[in-house]
């Protein structure tokens, strides 16, 4: 389904529905840690060390994630007019950079696209592609110090034995039930963390390889060998350009 309008960025509708929930489940994460976890991480009636360093660094982890999701969702990665390069593209009606693909979701076309994302709902390009790579590194890092945490909180709970917990430990709330929330966070922080660090380990192997996911996927589809940087000017990788052609020349 091609969208009408050129979208700008990830912040434009149409809101996919992977960008939603990840948001949803990113909220939800960090309100259960910072609420029902760092509160009960005491060891000490001095100064507590575990507590301090839980919460500076979901501070320091969610303030980054949060600057690298936002400008990754920003930025508009496309306008790469080249009249030089021999490639045009009919949606667009203009010529375009030889590593430009039109993305159907978002009606424009990207410089070295990568791939359309839907967690932040745009496109990933030349332009956006470092940011890309630092909001991955940064969920790692605030997913790993979450599942650290949470896992600290849950062993001793489980070391102590939960009946004899007493209400007033957990501030009048039930300790069964902040158990099985904390358990649910670090149930969710696992499944984001293994996946963003697959996610990571391929765009390095992709890095050392020379090409994008997309190139990547095409040249899996046309069992073709794979297109490095220099050779941008591979026909195939043109020729599955979604509604993007070739012309001979450009004006
Ligand atoms: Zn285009
Ligand atoms: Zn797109």
């Amino acid at each position: 389904m091609i969208t009408p309008k050129r979208r700008k960025n990830g912040f434009e509708k149409p809101y996919s529905c992977i960008q939603i929930v990840s948001l949803c489940i990113a909220i939800l994460t960090m309100l259960n840690f910072s609420l029902l976890c760092v509160p009960f991480l005491p060891y000490s009636d001095f100064v507590n060390y575990i507590q301090i360093a839980s919460v500076v660094l979901l501070i320091v982890s969610s303030l980054l994630t949060s600057i690298f999701w936002y400008h990754t969702s920003v930025v508009d990665p496309g306008d790469c007019i080249n009249r030089d390069s021999g490639v045009y593209c009919e949606i667009c009606a203009k010529c375009v950079h030889v590593t430009c693909k039109h993305c159907r979701r978002c009606n424009k076309c990207v410089e070295d696209f990568d791939h359309h994302c839907k967690v932040v709902n745009n496109c990933i390009g030349k332009k956006n592609y470092r940011l890309f790579i630092g909001l991955l590194v940064s969920i790692i890092f605030q997913q790993a110090f979450i599942i650290i945490f949470t896992t600290i909180f849950i062993v001793r709970l489980l070391k102590k034995n939960i009946k004899s917990f007493k209400k007033d430990s957990f501030k009048g709330l039930n300790p069964e039930a902040i158990a099985f929330f904390n358990f649910l966070t670090l149930l969710m922080s696992i499944v984001v963390v293994s996946s963003s660090m697959t996610l990571l380990g391929m765009h390095i192997y992709l890095h050392f390889k020379g090409i994008t996911t997309y190139q990547y996927i095409m040249n899996k589809k046309s069992n073709e060998p794979v297109q490095t940087e220099g050779g941008n000017t591979n026909k195939n990788f043109h020729k599955d350009m979604d509604l993007t052609k070739i012309v001979p020349a450009c004006k």
